[in-house]
């Protein structure tokens, strides 16, 4: 079972997504993963529920305070979890389909979901979080990106999705983007289907999806495709 804690002050925003469709599903057989969400507020010490605080040093905004962030932690968590700890932010390392298939195949993840202008260091350096970016822009809290994160991993695991995710010609798998697809009807407003995937001819139908996957990287991603030609030498 693949377990997934995230520490949050907004508890009311999961499962949200992550209870439909196949992750919902999957969620609700309580077969492939489970979800366990941890209001951070609960273990503020004060009678108004303080979670944060003004930053040491001045300047704009408030910081999450360490204390409450370990209380919360410790309660979703004990020494012997092995489960690795990820803080949610955009300083972090971007998340990759590599990182989300490691992450997959281990024991789940703890996900602190930063908001206002982030935490207090010093909880990163104590707890030994490790920070996750989902892309170079910012976002409002971490909340949408732990949903992204567990996304990502669930639909990865064994019996989640059957055979749709393990297919390994999807978009990044294999270092390049995926190649179009089309379905009936045969004709969409004077637009055919590309002839050779009416042939029944499955090397050609291969070869034609391999040389459009590599005509798309090459064209949106250029840094995909340096990666990608790189590997691909001897
Ligand atoms: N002041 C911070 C941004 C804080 S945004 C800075 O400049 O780095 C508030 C919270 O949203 C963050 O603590 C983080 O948990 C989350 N967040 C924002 N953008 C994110 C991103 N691109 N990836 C992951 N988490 C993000």
């Amino acid at each position: 079972m693949w377990r997934a804690s995230v520490l949050t002050i907004f508890p009311e925003m999961f499962p949200g997504t992550l209870g439909m469709s196949l992750a919902g599903k999957a969620l609700a057989a309580g077969t492939a993963w489970s979800l366990d969400v941890v209001d951070i507020r609960a273990h503020a010490t004060d009678k108004h529920r303080t979670v944060d605080d003004t930053p040491a040093g001045g300047g704009p905004g408030m910081v999450m305070k360490a204390d409450v962030l370990a209380r919360a932690l410790d309660a979703a968590s004990s020494p012997d979890d092995t489960r690795p700890r990820l803080l949610m932010s955009p300083r972090g390392m971007p998340l990759n389909q590599a990182r989300v298939a490691t992450l997959a195949r281990g024991p789940g993840a703890v996900i602190l979901c930063g908001r206002f202008e982030g935490v207090d260091e010093r909880i990163i350096e104590a707890r030994n979080f490790s920070e996750v970016s989902i892309g170079d822009y910012i976002l409002s809290g971490g909340e949408v990106a732990a949903t992204v994160l567990i996304d990502a991993c669930v639909r990865l695991l064994p019996g989640v999705m059957g055979q749709i995710a393990s297919a390994d010609d999807e978009s990044f798998s294999q270092g390049l983007l995926e190649y179009p697809q089309y379905t009936r009807p045969q004709l969409f407003e004077g637009r055919g289907i590309p002839e050779v995937l009416t042939s029944g001819d499955h090397a050609k139908i291969a070869a034609w999806r391999r040389a459009e996957a590599e005509r798309l990287t090459r064209e949106r991603r250029p840094d995909l495709w340096r990666a990608y030609q790189e590997r691909k030498k001897p």
